[in-house]
């Protein structure tokens, strides 16, 4: 059934070590499903430079990968002075090569173990605005956060939008979303029986608000739960979300492809 039909991944963390060390043998599989785009979020310095030579080499003409900068929430103990000026000067050199910024957002359940979220409001903010500066789509992560984001985004209005990354929440806020210009991220979320709300939200919003995505090596789908998630899953997170709509598969694999060539035009098709 997925012949013909092409797949990007718009969340893959490829440069983890879990993922990286075989990695030419993996890129293979995934041109074999068809996978023909990856986006590889960066998480902070440790792993900007990674993120972006990785993509370098390892780009085919089959499967492009493609990077993005920024500073994730879980990892601000990691920055340094300089840490947002590098980012800044980073993004200002590459706008025209990475994909998006991020990922960034702000999670409220490590809040509770650090109490930095005042900390995760600032970067946040100043990710915000290199996105609006260079006009550059973002990449959201969220957790128990959504007042926070939506708030914050409605303050900044973004010209670009972005993908909520792993969207998990209620018809209502995935509509405050798409009306602020954001895509949402459908990972392995959507195998979960647990994950009602969100697969109802999933179901009633318009099919031109979803893009693919696997979180690799996070975010194992049900039943892999404990193992490391691969981006060869997508085309079962797909699946998955064929189950759940009402279109057909082929009409669904054609939109996910224009939903992510419109919010990450830097992905050249
Ligand atoms: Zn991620």
């Amino acid at each position: 059934m997925t012949n013909r039909l092409r797949f990007t991944d718009s969340h893959c963390h490829l440069d983890f070590d879990a993922l990286s060390h075989e990695l030419p043998s993996l890129l293979e599989q995934c041109q074999q499903a068809h996978i023909h785009k990856i986006v590889i979020p960066s998480i902070g310095p440790r792993n900007w430079h990674k993120a972006l030579t990785l993509a370098q080499k390892h780009s085919s003409k089959q499967l492009t990968l493609h990077p993005c900068l920024g500073i994730h929430p879980w990892f601000l103990n990691d920055l340094t002075a300089d840490s947002l000026d590098n980012l800044a000067h980073l993004i200002k050199l590459n706008r025209n090569e990475i994909a998006a910024i991020g990922e960034a957002g702000i999670d409220r359940v490590i809040d509770n173990e650090q109490q930095n979220l005042a900390q995760q409001i600032e970067i946040f903010d100043f990710q915000l605005a290199l996105a609006k500066a260079y006009s550059l789509p973002i990449i959201v992560h969220h957790r128990r956060s959504h007042q926070d984001i939506v708030a914050m985004l409605r303050q900044k209005q973004l010209t670009n939008g972005g993908i909520i990354h792993a969207f998990s929440g209620s018809y209502q806020q995935a509509c405050q979303y798409i009306d602020l210009g954001f895509k949402l991220g459908i990972g392995g979320t959507i195998t979960y029986p647990r994950a009602e709300k969100t697969l109802k939200a999933i179901k009633r919003v318009p099919l031109t608000s979803l893009v693919l995505e696997t979180d690799a090596p996070a975010m194992p789908l049900y039943g892999f739960q404990g193992q490391d998630n691969s981006p060869l899953q997508l085309i079962n997170v797909f699946q998955a979300l064929t189950n759940i709509r009402l279109e057909s598969s082929t009409e669904i694999a054609h939109a996910l492809e224009e939903n992510v060539k419109s919010v990450l035009p830097n992905i050249s098709f």
